[in-house]
């Protein structure tokens, strides 16, 4: 078969038996198939199914009056599965008007009317017909048009449900490259990009405090309504907290020996449930950002507080973790920590040097008998005299 589009005439004779000639002006456009609609049911006038086929132009000529009073659905079954076609148009004719509403119906599933009349000339109906032909192809070109613009939007739907799957996924990949795996808190590259954060946000709060040129800036000053948005309302002077930033260096003391008494097993586990009280709300606030530094070491970054109040969640870390039974093969334990304290000052260039002054604090404690918490600032002069 060439590529050529195929226009199949199918022209059904019974009464319109005196228009024959009308329709069948040869031409390279149409192929004409003339017969009488009982001849093809007794399969008199015999098709190859192979012929025809839905990709080709397919006009069924029918007699409206004729088509009225036949079984519709037996007359299109027949004749279409016969002809191997299942979605033919119908060009209707009849020597009478048609009522506009069956006109509507007829135009609504694509086919078409033609009043025939006693002037018709064989031109005119050829005309016709280019016309018709004409209108099918634009239809198929339209429906072509709709079933792939729908395709595109499944396509498109299925697009975005990848893309969002996709996106959870990666933001799960993310979050779990951020945690350490035995002990839940950020790991040390996480908590750095934390960190960083955090010193760009306290220093932008610390321009607004200067800025501002304020210095008796007091919570206490604010309007007391505003206390009541707070269930527990922060306390003290707002400049004890706003544009501050504290680091707490942590370090179990003696782990070693936990390790060499009781296995790397239970000092893993012992690791793990330090992060678990580290990351419960118990000790610290939800916005307090906690990492693991490395080994027994872990690190916790305090927003908008100062190193004395940093000093109040540290205490309570350190009491509720000396009070907490550590259960082993052997017996049940104890552990203890050192924390190092250290605020962020305004001249600090980069976050090396509040966990420098951290650990110092901490290097501080060990050295002063351990199971301590001590303050940079309070230690100071005893490290440069
Ligand atoms: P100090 O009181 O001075 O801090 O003494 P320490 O024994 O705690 O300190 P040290 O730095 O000498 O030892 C830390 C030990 O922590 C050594 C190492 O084997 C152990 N450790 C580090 N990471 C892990 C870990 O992931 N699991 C276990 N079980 N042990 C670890
Ligand atoms: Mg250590
Ligand atoms: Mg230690």
């Amino acid at each position: 078969m060439s590529n050529k589009i195929i226009n199949n005439i199918f022209f059904i004779i019974n009464e319109l038996e005196k228009e024959q000639n009308l329709f069948k002006k040869s031409s390279d456009e149409f192929n004409f198939y003339p017969f009488y609609f009982e001849d093809f049911l007794n399969d008199k006038i015999k098709f190859d199914p192979k012929d025809f086929d839905d990709r080709q132009n397919n006009l069924i000529v029918i007699n409206k009056s004729f088509y009225d009073r036949k079984e519709k659905e037996n007359l299109i079954n027949k004749l279409l599965i016969k002809l191997n076609i299942l979605n033919p148009h119908f060009l209707f004719i009849d020597y009478k008007d048609c009522g506009i509403h069956e006109l509507e119906n007829i135009i609504r599933k694509e086919n078409f009317f033609y009043k025939l009349s006693e002037k018709n000339k064989q031109n005119d109906i050829y005309l016709m017909l280019v016309l018709i032909f004409q209108h099918i192809k634009d239809l198929t070109r339209l429906s072509d048009y709709i079933i792939n613009s729908f395709q595109t939007i499944v396509n498109s739907e299925l697009i975005n449900q990848q893309k969002m799957k996709i996106e959870q996924l990666y933001k799960e990949l993310e979050n779990l490259s951020k945690i350490d795996i035995l002990t839940n808190v950020l790991n040390r590259r996480a908590f750095f990009e934390a960190l960083d954060r955090e010193i760009t946000r306290t220093f932008r709060d610390l321009w607004r405090i200067y800025s501002l040129n304020n210095p008796d800036l007091n919570y206490n000053k604010i309007d007391k309504n505003v206390e009541n948005f707070y269930k527990n309302s922060p306390q003290g002077n707002l400049l004890d907290h706003y544009g501050k930033l504290s680091c707490l260096m942590i370090d179990i003391d003696h782990f070693k020996n936990i390790n060499d008494e009781y296995g790397h097993i239970m000092g893993d586990t012992v690791l793990k449930e330090v992060g678990n009280l580290l990351n419960s709300s118990k000790i610290f606030r939800d916005n307090d950002i906690v990492g693991r530094f490395g080994g027994e070491e872990f690190i916790v970054i305090l927003p908008e507080t100062n190193a004395m109040h940093a000093k109040i969640p540290a205490e309570r870390l350190r009491n509720e973790i000396k009070s907490t039974k550590f259960k082993s093969e052997k017996d049940t334990f104890n552990i203890t920590i050192s924390i190092g304290i250290a605020e962020l000052t305004k001249d600090d260039k980069s976050s090396d040097k509040i966990i420098e002054r951290a650990d110092k604090a901490l290097y501080y404690a060990k050295q002063h008998g351990k199971d301590k918490c001590v303050i940079y600032d309070e230690i100071e002069e005893f490290l440069e005299g």
